[in-house]
C-alpha cells in the first residue's frame, strides 16, 4: 500500500489539524530519539517508519536524536550500529543530535530554575524520598529541603555538578505540586549525581539530566513541532508540558508530545534490556544472531529493508498495544524476495539418484531461468550428469497415487532437466536407501521444443549433479521462543521460553552458480525456502542462513478473516 492510498493515521490527523488552525509548513519536523544503549530492534523500526515516514509526507526534516542522558549503559558501539540500521532501512535525517549537546543549556535552565524557585536541592536519602511520595490516591509530603534558600541550592546544585558530592547525595528536583493526581508531578527528579564516564562529554559532568527534563527541552532546542513517543509516556504528557511551560518563548515553535502504541512481535522479545541479556548471557551469538528480533539480525537473517518498512506500514500505528503475529513479517519478507531473488537448486538431505541410461562421464551445462517473476533475470548453467543429489524425502518407495514425486515405476521431472523414471533402490544393512536407481527419457530435455519436453508430468523436482557440487553449511532457524508471548507475564523469567532448538546447521549441497556468492547475498533455493550467505562464509565454504520457508501461512490466516 503506498502512502498516499491508505486513511491518514491518528497522528497524521493531528498534523493536519495544526496545519488547518495556522501552523506553518515549514515549521514542521520530527525526530527519531534513540537512546544508545543497545541495538535497535524490530519495534524501533514501527517508530522509525513513523518518524522518517512523516518526513516523507510532509517534506519535513527528521533528526536522529540520540538520548544519551545515562552514562552507566550507553557506548559508541550502540550509536554505530544505529546510524547503521536506521541508514540501512532506507532513511535519511537530517542531522545527527545527542542530547548531551544540550548538557550546557540545561544546566543553565537549571540554574534559572532555582533563582525562580521552580527548583530545589533535596538531600534525603532515596528512600526517604519515596517514602514521601504518597500514592495515587494519597498526596505525597514536601521534603523538608523543599524551602531551602536560593543561594544554598545554587551552591550545593554547582559543587554537584562539579564533583564535589557522592552519588545519591543530593538531587535537584522540580518543585511543581506534592499534592499532583499525576505522581510524575509530585516534585520530580531533574538531575541525579552520576560519576561516571560518559562517551561524549567525558568526564567534564559529575550530574545527568533525568529523561523527563532532558527530551523535552531538547525537542524544544530543535524546534521539533511533533515529538512522538510510546504509551507508556502518556502521563509523562503533562510533565513535558510543565517544563516547556516554565522556559517557552511564545516566538518558537512549541513541540507537542503525542503517543503510540509499542509494537510486539509474536515469539520474541523486543527489550534492548532484554536482548542485551540474550546475548551476554550466550543464548545467541550476538546483537547480529539471525534469531534476534534486531534490526542487524534481520538484515543478517536475509530480510530486505523494503520488506521491514512494508512490515511497519502494514501494521501502521495504534492507540493500543497488541501483539503482531511473526508470520506477518515473514509474508513480507516472502513477497519481497519471490519478487528479487535469483532461484537456484540446493539439496539439503541428500540422497543418490543414479541415471543407469546416461552417459557415463557426461556433462551437460543446462539452461535455467533466473527468476521467472522477472524476465530481465536471465537464465544460468546449470550442470547436469549421471549421478545427482534429490532430497531424500522426493523420493518414496512404497507410494500411494497421490504422490507426485519420485516412486519407483513413475516418471517425474527433474528441475530445468529430463523427465526421468524410478526403477530400483539399494539399501544398506539397516535398510536405509543409498541410492536410487532411475532411467531417463534423452528426448526430454526442458526447453529443448520436442513433444518428449512438452509431456505433461506432475511433479518436478530439484537436484544437483554430485561431481559439481559445492557443500555449504546451512543454518536452519526456529523461533527463539517457543511462547508467543514470552515476556507477556511479570512473575515468570522470559528466558524460561528459549526454544533449545533454534538452530540446526546442516551440510548442504548447492549448484556451482553459487561459487562467488558473497555474504549478504539472498537467493531462493527453489521449492525450499530463502537463504542468505552469512558473513561467516569463508573461500573454501559457504555458509548459507535460511530466512524464510516459502510456506504462505500468513496469507491462509488472512484470507480465512
Ligand atoms: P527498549 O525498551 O527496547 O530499550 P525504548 O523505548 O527504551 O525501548 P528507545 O531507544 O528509548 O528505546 O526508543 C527510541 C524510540 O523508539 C522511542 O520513541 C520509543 O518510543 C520507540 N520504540 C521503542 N520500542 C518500540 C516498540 N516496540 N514499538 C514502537 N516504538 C518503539
Ligand atoms: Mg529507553
Amino acid at each position: 500500500m503506498s502512502n498516499e492510498e491508505r486513511s491518514l493515521n491518528f497522528i497524521e490527523l493531528i498534523i493536519e489539524e495544526d496545519l488547518a488552525k495556522g501552523m506553518p509548513k515549514e515549521a514542521l519536523r520530527f525526530r527519531f530519539p534513540p537512546e544508545p544503549n543497545g541495538y535497535l530492534h524490530i519495534g524501533h523500526a514501527s517508530s522509525i517508519c513513523l518518524n522518517f515516514g512523516l518526513g516523507l509526507r510532509y517534506n519535513a526534516p527528521v533528526n536522529l536524536r540520540f538520548d544519551d542522558t545515562n552514562p552507566a549503559k550507553e557506548e559508541q558501539e550502540y550509536v554505530d550500529a544505529i546510524k547503521r540500521d536506521v541508514e540501512w532501512l532506507g532513511f535519511q535525517w537530517d542531522k545527527e543530535l545527542y542530547a548531551s549537546d544540550y548538557f550546557q543549556e540545561l544546566y543553565e535552565w537549571a540554574i534559572d530554575f532555582i533563582k525562580r524557585g521552580l527548583a530545589y536541592v533535596d538531600s534525603q536519602s532515596s528512600e526517604e524520598m519515596a517514602k514521601q511520595k504518597g500514592t495515587p490516591t494519597q498526596p505525597g509530603t514536601n521534603s523538608p529541603y523543599r524551602d531551602r534558600p536560593v543561594e544554598e541550592n545554587l551552591e550545593l546544585f554547582e559543587k554537584m555538578k562539579n564533583g564535589g558530592f557522592p552519588e545519591g547525595s543530593h538531587v535537584l528536583r522540580a518543585k511543581i505540586n506534592m499534592a499532583s493526581s499525576n505522581m510524575l508531578m509530585r516534585d520530580p527528579i531533574m538531575y541525579r549525581v552520576l560519576h561516571k564516564h560518559h562517551h561524549r562529554t567525558g568526564d567534564n559532568w559529575h550530574i545527568y539530566p533525568m529523561y523527563d527534563w532532558a527530551h523535552g527541552e531538547s525537542d524544544y532546542l530543535e524546534q521539533v513541532s511533533h515529538s512522538l513517543c510510546t504509551l507508556e509516556f502518556a502521563m509523562h504528557r503533562e510533565l513535558y508540558d510543565w517544563f516547556l511551560d516554565q522556559i517557552y518563548d511564545s516566538s518558537l515553535v512549541r513541540p507537542k508530545q503525542r503517543e503510540f502504541a509499542r509494537r510486539n512481535l509474536s515469539h520474541t522479545v523486543v527489550s534492548k534490556r532484554k536482548l542485551l541479556q540474550l546475548v551476554q548471557e550466550g543464548y545467541v551469538s550476538g546483537w547480529d544472531d539471525p534469531r534476534m528480533s534486531t534490526i542487524s539480525g534481520l538484515r543478517r537473517r536475509g530480510y530486505t529493508p523494503a520488506s521491514i518498512r512494508n512490515f511497519a506500514d502494514t501494521i501502521g500505528i495504534a492507540k493500543r498495544t497488541n501483539l503482531i503475529d511473526v508470520s506477518l513479517l515473514e509474508f513480507c519478507v516472502r513477497e519481497d524476495l519471490n519478487k528479487t531473488a535469483p532461484r537456484v537448486m540446493a539439496v539439503l538431505d541428500p540422497v543418490k539418484l543414479v541415471i543407469d541410461n546416461y552417459p557415463e562421464g557426461k556433462v551437460e551445462w543446462l539452461d535455467a531461468e533466473n527468476n521467472p517473476e522477472d524476465e530481465a533475470a536471465g537464465f544460468r548453467k546449470v550442470p547436469f550428469s549421471k549421478e545427482l543429489y534429490i532430497e531424500r524425502d522426493d523420493f518414496m518407495e512404497n507410494a500411494n497415487s497421490k504422490y507426485f514425486r519420485l516412486t519407483l515405476g513413475k516418471e517425474v521431472r527433474l528441475k530445468n532437466a529430463y523427465i526421468i523414471k524410478g526403477e530400483s533402490v539399494v539399501k544398506d544393512a539397516e535398510g536405509n536407501i543409498t541410492e536410487i536407481h532411475c532411467t531417463y527419457d534423452a528426448d526430454s530435455r526442458s526447453g529443448s521444443g520436442t513433444e518428449a519436453s512438452m509431456r505433461k508430468i506432475k511433479g518436478t523436482i530439484h537436484w544437483v549433479s554430485i561431481e559439481h557440487a559445492l557443500e555449504a553449511e546451512i543454518r536452519v532457524y526456529d523461533r527463539l521462543f517457543t511462547h508467543e508471548n514470552p515476556d507477556g507475564d511479570k512473575d515468570v523469567d522470559f528466558k524460561q521460553y528459549i526454544n533449545p532448538d533454534s538452530l540446526q546447521i546442516i551440510n548442504g549441497y548447492l549448484e556451482p552458480s553459487l561459487k562467488d556468492a558473497i555474504a549478504g547475498e539472498r537467493f531462493q533455493f527453489q521449492r525450499l525456502g530463502y537463504f542468505c550467505v552469512d558473513p561467516d562464509s569463508t573461500a573454501g565454504k559457504l555458509v548459507f542462513n535460511k530466512t524464510v520457508g516459502l510456506r504462505d501461512t500468513w496469507a491462509k490466516i488472512e484470507s480465512k478473516e
